[in-house]
């Protein structure tokens, strides 16, 4: 795919488990397994969350911008994860059904579907497969009993796994069992403070909606355990990266590590994840948090920060997208409506600009064609754009760098149309923000609490031209009041040509 002048830059990430960049290389040559925790279906995901799916979605992208045929995995966690990440609180979903009066199962029904929903809006890839945890008990249980003897032990309340058992527990989060102590409540006859349960009982005279029996007792089965289990039936142990949000790092990912370890029979000696492979991935990758100042995140409060509340307040889903993607991964990236508002006006004006392009191109050329393809063919003004963009992306996915040369593709002067579109259609298959298709008018999204729809605006617009051709400056000062009463801003000379927008609150 290389030659002599055009090397495509080696993809390099950044692997935390060692905290080193590293260069890609995959187990198997030319292909990408990448398993991804899911979401937690007892409630809405977040936006917080949603910067996790978007930040797996671009790895995934790149890998296949790199030429890599991508495996990706996505688990949806259906029963498991108690309400603290440590071996304490309530099972999210019994308590979520508890509270709401409905079966555990149409719960995760429903929010499977409004997860699914909120990532499709974000144009984030649907996965080769979605495990989803309920579907795999029999194989968990299959996989608790397999390393039962040599690495766990039986309480009341379930199985647990002895952390002492494996090499470099916590080498992930850097931590050690010894100050594990303070993360993980007790529970009486834990022998480690950081060991956990892989099988939890269902206590006794209690019925839970979701239990299943095992040789431990009837139960359900512990959340890391899942991951490792749905990992390796999909993906094979070891595969390629794993990703999740950086919280992941501390204790979710850590005991996967501990469990993979012992599934194949790799305890080691010391300096044993010097081999990453024995954690069960070769790569871990963890985006960081998506901060809110006004705490509107939390999912007991009630206005909480999901994609609807910006799609109801006028933003276009993408514009979220570009903001994630203004920032680099393992950046904290604070939100503000400030911030995404600047990021839907990038997003206008790269729509702007390529439909300009579409408007003025000859052929339909533009569909992207394979990396080697263009390095060989395109105008060769474009191609540095393609290396820097290469080398960007190539770099740890540093988006934020990759970004502007969307812009300067778009500006480039005296070069066909055709071949920039078909830059911008090339770069897009890793950014995905849907440049090709969106429009200007699907960018103007309609807020859930306007009082008057586009139509009525534009014909108002269109009077008020008319009056003013006429003259008749009372009568448009007039009409465009009356606009704004009903919270329309006209907005004569926007650089954008956007014309008006929708104020609202
Ligand atoms: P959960 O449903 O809580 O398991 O979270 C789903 C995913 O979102 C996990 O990968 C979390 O690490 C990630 N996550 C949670 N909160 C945030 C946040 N504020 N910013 C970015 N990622 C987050
Ligand atoms: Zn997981």
């Amino acid at each position: 795919m290389s030659d002599d002048q055009h090397i495509p830059a080696p993809l390099r990430l950044f692997n935390s488990l060692t905290r080193m960049i590293e260069a890609f290389a995959p187990i198997e040559p030319g292909e990408a397994r990448v398993y991804t925790c899911g979401p937690t279906v007892y409630n809405y995901q977040h936006i917080g969350n949603m910067r996790a799916y978007v930040f797996a979605d671009t790895l995934g992208r790149t890998l296949s911008f790199k030429g890599y045929a991508l495996r990706h995995v996505i688990n949806i966690t259906d029963v498991g994860h108690l309400t603290s990440d440590a071996d304490a609180g309530d099972d999210k979903m019994e308590k979520a059904a508890a509270a709401k009066g409905q079966s555990a199962w149409d719960i995760a029904a429903f929010y499977t579907q409004e997860f699914k929903r909120d990532i499709a809006w974000l144009n984030v890839r649907a996965p080769a497969r979605w495990t989803v945890a309920t579907d795999y008990v029999s194989q968990m249980i299959d996989a608790a009993t397999a390393i039962a003897v040599d690495y766990c032990y039986e309480l009341p309340s379930g199985l647990y796994f002895d952390t002492s058992k494996v090499a470099d527990y916590g080498r992930l989060a850097r931590t050690t069992t010894d100050d594990g102590e303070s993360r993980i409540e007790a529970v009486e006859g834990k022998r480690h403070a950081a060991d956990f349960a892989i099988w939890r009982n269902t206590p006794p005279g209690e019925t839970r909606q979701m239990e299943w029996d095992s040789p431990w007792g009837r139960g359900a089965p512990g959340w890391h355990l899942e991951c490792s289990v749905m990992s390796r039936a999909e993906l094979g142990l070891p595969f390629d990266i794993h990703t999740g949000g950086i919280d992941h790092r501390e204790i979710h990912h850590p005991n996967e590590i501990a469990q993979n370890q012992a599934i194949q029979g790799l305890p080691g000696v010391h300096g044993a994840l010097d081999c990453a492979e024995h954690s069960g991935a070769r790569l871990w990758m963890h985006n960081n948090f998506l901060i809110d100042r006004g705490s509107k995140m939390s999912k007991s409060s009630g206005d909480f920060l999901r994609l609807q509340l910006l799609v109801d307040r006028g933003y276009h889903p993408l514009a979220y997208r570009l903001l994630c993607l203004q920032a680099h991964y393992r950046s904290e990236l604070e939100f503000s409506w400030d911030n995404l508002a600047g990021a839907l006006t990038r997003l206008k004006r790269l729509v702007m600009g390529v439909e300009g392009l579409k408007a003025r191109a000859e052929g339909v050329t533009w569909q992207s064609p394979r990396l080697d393809y263009l390095r060989a063919n395109l105008h060769p003004k474009l191609v540095p754009l393609l290396e820097q963009f290469d080398a960007a992306i190539a770099d740890d996915l540093m988006t934020p760098r990759a970004l502007p040369l969307l812009e300067e593709a778009t500006a480039m002067k005296k070069v066909p149309v055709d071949e920039k579109l078909c830059l911008i259609a090339a770069f897009d298959q890793a950014l995905g923000l849907n440049l090709l298709t969106l429009s200007r008018a699907d960018l103007r999204v309609q807020p859930k609490d306007a009082q008057i729809t586009p139509e009525e605006i534009e014909a108002e617009l269109e009077r008020r031209t008319a009056a003013r051709a006429e003259k008749d400056f009372a009568l448009s000062d007039e009409i465009r009041d009356a606009l704004i009463a009903r919270g329309v801003e006209v907005m004569d000379g926007d650089p954008l040509r956007w014309d008006w927008r929708l104020t609202l609150g």
